[in-house]
């Protein structure tokens, strides 16, 4: 079974000024196009052929976790937004964000700490952990917290890929914009 680039949840200009569409180009239209395509010419003949995208996260490593794992954190990245302003932090993650991290301001300073001191290429997470509660985590490379049994909620991309057409090297911009166009209603939907 070959994958596929998803189709993406808004147009390619949506996300402007935040993500430009020259960015959407070529992390999602190359970037992520690579992964599936790899991930594709990989797993013939192997135990991975039929199973899906998040078994193959989960049971794989080196070459097919790195480009598995890819595919499923880019898809749930760009899921993760929609046009500027169009959506408000609330409902269930507000009131879990409160009640595990004591404010949004307190919760929005640990996630972009996470995001702007994470070293080289990787992604910080918002989890939900094995004991119930919202967790922030970074991953290197392809790192996705699932392997460790923690469900993701939200995550931000922070290879130089993600931002340096709009942003150069200033990682710290992008992350504060990041929560611009935050698609809350999706976020809350990954609660249940
Ligand atoms: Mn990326």
């Amino acid at each position: 079974m070959a994958f596929e680039l998803p189709k993406l949840p808004y147009q390619p200009d949506a996300l402007n000024p935040v993500i430009s569409a020259k960015t959407l180009e070529f992390h999602y239209g190359k970037h992520h196009q690579t992964y599936v395509n790899n991930l594709n010419l990989l797993i013939p003949g192997t135990k991975f052929e039929n199973m899906s995208l998040e078994q193959i996260v989960l049971e794989s490593d080196a070459a097919v976790f790195n480009n598995a794992a890819q595919i499923w954190n880019h898809t749930f990245y760009f899921e993760s937004f929609a046009p500027q302003a169009s959506q408000k932090l609330s409902g269930k993650i507000e009131q879990l964000i409160i009640a595990d991290f004591g404010s949004v301001a307190e919760f929005k300073d640990k996630f972009n700490k996470a995001a702007i001191t994470l070293f080289g290429s990787g992604w910080a997470w918002l989890v939900i952990n094995q004991s119930g509660k919202l967790e922030i985590v970074q991953e290197s490379n392809a790192g996705n917290p699932m392997k460790k049994g923690m469900k993701p909620i939200l995550t931000c991309d922070v290879w130089e890929h993600a931002y340096y057409i709009d942003y150069q090297n200033r990682r710290m911009d992008y992350v504060n914009a990041f929560w611009d166009i935050i698609n809350w209603e999706k976020v809350n939907q990954r609660l249940s």
